[in-house]
């Protein structure tokens, strides 16, 4: 069972998805988008270049530094970072409107994104870190995509530590040892956020409708 099989009306969440860059959590976050109903990708909007098979608009937004600052300025982000030499921003706009709607939001962000979410919607936020079983096998990730350029390879290594330094802030911690079983504990992170009492919004009214002869 999916959580968008669940009837009673209720709020949707903010699922925050961090992990240093290799742990897998790009490829579990399209497993849960491809199939899960009521849950959408917040695109970022990024000034680095795209990667071959990137989509503009569907993977990331590419901006200029120019149109990224623009937008920052005119409080287009509801966060925004300094990752590996590039920016990165959270679009404000619609998220809060999902929510509302009972849809759930998938945001792939690094630790700043996820303690600026945390600051201005701490109640709808749930946070996810996604660790690698080990420094070997997230270096062999790394290289197995082919994505990167060595130089790059070894900055992401460097950064893999200040990224898992934070792993502490995050509600749930999954260790990415098999992708079906992670996969399968992330959906039940979702499925049991789903059934927070506070977040099912309809429960009074199916409560109150069952008492009514008391
Ligand atoms: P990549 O360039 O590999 O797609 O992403 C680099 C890092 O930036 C990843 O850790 C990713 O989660 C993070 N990131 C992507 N979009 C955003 C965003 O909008 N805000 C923040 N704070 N981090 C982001």
């Amino acid at each position: 069972m999916t959580g968008g099989e669940l009837k009673v009306p209720r709020r949707g969440l903010m699922f925050i998805l961090s992990s240093p860059s290799g742990a897998g959590k790009t490829t579990l976050a399209s497993r849960l988008l491809a199939t899960e109903k009521d849950l959408v990708l917040s695109v970022s909007a990024t000034t680095r270049k795209a990667r071959p098979g990137e989509v503009d608009g569907k993977d990331y937004t590419f901006l200029s530094e120019e149109e990224f600052f623009r937008m920052r300025d005119s409080g287009g982000f509801l966060e925004w970072a300094y990752v590996f030499g590039h920016y990165y921003g959270t679009p404000r706009a619609s998220v809060f409107d999902k929510l509302a709607k009972g849809v759930d939001v998938l945001f792939d962000i690094d630790w700043q994104g996820a303690q600026q979410l945390d600051a201005v919607a701490g109640g709808d936020v749930v946070k996810v870190f996604i660790l690698p079983p080990s420094r070997t096998e997230l270096e062999r990730r790394l290289r197995e995509r082919k994505q990167d350029p060595e130089e790059v390879i070894r900055a992401r290594m460097a950064k893999a530590d200040a990224e898992i330094s934070h792993w502490a802030e995050y509600d749930y911690v999954i260790v990415n040892y098999d992708l079906d079983q992670s996969e399968h504990m992330l959906r039940s992170i979702l499925l049991a956020e789903r059934l927070r009492r506070r977040r099912q919004i309809g429960l009074a009214d199916i409560v109150k409708d069952m008492m009514r002869d008391a």
